[in-house]
């Protein structure tokens, strides 16, 4: 392709939205334009750069024996009812009515659809496995769609469904998925870290992520500092804490006036004591029961290890209503005395239950109280008993009350006594064991070899395109502009004609792009009537691997130059060796790629 004749709007400015800098370069470039908030059109530049990612994906998918369909991103809202995630899914799904007042959902993701088609053409075991994935749009309708491609409302997504028999044969179809997303983001230039994942909304039985570290990230990767263990921030559980020494057990609870204050930084200021000293209680709604949640006030409830902890339930955090209700008190002013006899469950994270002494809410408005000891002043465990003994009013109803891992890991927390690091990372890609969750539900059966029925046992697996494009910029990259590794970059190499009006240098450019096409090189000719200077940044801008410079003074002398984009300085070759020198190029940064 010749630069005079493409379209490449590369500009200085980038809008104030662009916080992070793949944003800032992918409009700077002339990569991407925005439309409309979390939509983006795609320019040659990017589209390109796109569909070599899409090619890299779809190979490494095809070899792992999964076959590519395309099912409609229009669906029926039905299907989505039937197996809950018209509401689970929450706010994030796109759904509307048609004229005729049936619901339809923009695709999130597929697994209603693509079980909807196994449902109907999967009958025996013979024709399992099958691994059925597309690459197609997705909607999702973003709290706060930001940071570019990376968190959009419309984005491009290669999403995989496996249907195996049993669980050995999930686990081989997980094992081929998550293989080939490890040849993947390899080939795409990106150092990866594996982390142990939560399932969410998803439902199932366990799942990896695949996470860039960068400083932008909106996830956290945890992880020990000898590779042993790495989960995402939902998922890294902590030891126990050690159980802090017992201070005198005698000294009474002691009720105190904390007029109008409430949050825990103000009560820890007018009581002159830290938060870690303090006991929170929270209360959830759980499908029309209460729950309360027990933390240590520096500490802050990881809802989905709470979720998991009774059982996988919806949770949500409880009204004002509900919280007067249950604590008898304005919010700000619950605490776990006496709330076993209120609500139906008790999750008493650990360390509280290490704790010795501490404050918290009196469930009076405008109280607190002094000297609690947990297990002697609130139960630390129990079923309709009280310390060991039967409730003292068998008439009232006790909580189930228990002690769980219900907090975010922090600073200082470890697991199997490995200290706990913490570093930002940018999920592009997740793997889920299913279970039989959507198969049951829509009736995803087969014969098994005794002509019995079974519900097929599914996976899931998802990458995001246009988040694989925006984190190889966002870790590779100077104060110029773009770094691309090979595999992805729009073009290999770029032949700058720096002085495109004298004909001696148009015609060196011209022969070298020449030779370099006709040997499959994927090449981009800078033949614009522009000074060297202009060139040369755009060249820097968008990054293209390989620069072959042709100038006067040193065509003058039988050279060019060829230039890493990685380096600052080229090296000088012959005319006659230029094309076979930058081929060379091209295959030695390709092989680093190589799987
Ligand atoms: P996140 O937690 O970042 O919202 P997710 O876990 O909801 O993402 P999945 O349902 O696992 O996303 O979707 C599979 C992949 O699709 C993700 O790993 C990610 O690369 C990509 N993806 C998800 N949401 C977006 C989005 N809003 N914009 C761009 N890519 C996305
Ligand atoms: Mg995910």
């Amino acid at each position: 392709m010749r630069y005079s004749q493409m379209f490449i709007p590369t500009v200085k400015e980038v809008p104030s939205d662009a916080e992070i800098i793949s944003h800032k370069l992918m409009i700077r470039a002339g990569l991407i334009r925005k439309v409309a908030s979390g939509t983006y059109t795609y320019l040659p530049l990017g589209w390109r750069s796109l569909r070599k990612t899409i090619e890299i994906v779809r190979e490494e998918i095809n070899k792992s024996g999964a076959q590519e369909i395309l099912v409609p991103s229009l669906q029926p809202l039905e299907l989505w009812e039937r197996t809950g995630r018209s509401v689970d899914y929450g706010p994030t799904i796109f759904s509307f009515e048609d004229r005729h007042g049936k619901g339809n959902v923009l695709s999130p993701t597929a697994e209603e659809v693509v079980t909807y088609l196994a449902a109907g053409e999967i009958k025996s075991y013979k024709q399992l496995p099958v691994n059925f994935y597309q690459i197609s749009a997705k909607f999702r309708d973003e709290f706060r769609p930001r940071f570019g491609p990376v968190r959009s409302r419309e984005f491009i997504m290669k999403d995989a469904y496996s249907f195996d028999a049993n669980l050995q044969g999930l686990d081989k179809s997980y094992k081929k998925m998550y293989d080939a997303y490890c040849r993947i983001f390899k080939r795409c230039g990106l150092e990866y870290v594996i982390v142990q994942a939560e399932v969410g909304e998803m439902g199932g039985s366990g799942s990896h992520q695949f996470t860039i570290p960068c400083e932008s990230g909106e996830d956290t990767i945890v992880y020990t500092e000898d590779g042993s263990y790495a989960a995402n921030l939902e998922r890294a559980a902590v030891d126990p804490l050690p159980k802090q020494k017992t201070e005198d057990r005698r000294q009474k609870t002691e009720e105190v006036h904390t007029p109008n204050i409430g949050s825990i930084e103000a009560v820890c200021s007018f009581l002159k004591t830290q938060p870690e000293q303090m006991i929170k209680t929270l209360i959830y709604s759980t499908e029309g029961e209460t729950l309360t949640a027990i933390i240590r006030g520096d500490h802050d409830v990881n809802e989905e290890k709470l979720r998991l902890a009774i059982g996988g339930k919806h949770i949500e955090l409880a009204d004002e209503k509900t919280i007067e209700k249950v604590t008898g008190a304005k919010v700000g002013f619950a605490g776990p005395m006496g709330l076993e006899n209120k609500v139906s469950k008790m999750i008493i994270d650990h360390a509280v239950a290490a704790m010795a002494v501490g404050v918290t809410g009196a469930n009076k408005t405008d109280y607190h109280v002094k000297n609690v000891i947990p297990g002697r002043d609130f139960p630390l465990e129990g079923e309709n008993t009280y310390h060991g003994l039967p409730a003292r009013d068998t008439t009232a109803r006790m909580a189930v009350v228990r002690i769980a891992d219900i907090r975010y890991a922090t600073e200082g927390d470890t697991h199997n006594g490995k200290k706990l690091l913490f570093k930002k990372g940018i999920e592009v890609g997740q793997v889920f064991k299913l279970g039989t969750k959507y198969s049951e539900k829509l009736g995803a059966k087969f014969l098994d070899e005794t002509g019995q029925e079974k519900p097929c046992i599914m996976g899931c697996y998802g990458i995001g395109i246009n988040r694989i494009l925006a984190s190889a910029i966002e870790i590779s990259n100077d104060d110029n502009g773009i770094i691309w590794p090979i595999s992805i970059a729009p073009f290999e190499v770029l032949v700058t004609a720096v002085n495109q009006d004298e004909p001696e240098v148009a015609k060196t450019a011209e022969n070298i792009y020449q030779k370099l096409l006709n040997s499959g090189i994927d090449v981009l000719l800078d033949d614009r009537d522009l000074r060297g200077g202009v060139k040369f940044k755009d060249a820097d801008l968008i990054g293209i691997p390989i620069r072959v410079t042709v100038g006067k003074k040193s065509v003058a002398q039988g050279n060019v130059e060829i230039k890493l984009r990685t380096e600052s300085r080229g090296q000088t070759v012959s005319i006659e060796k230029a094309a076979d020198e930058t081929i060379e190029l091209v295959n030695s940064l390709k092989e680093k790629l190589k799987v």
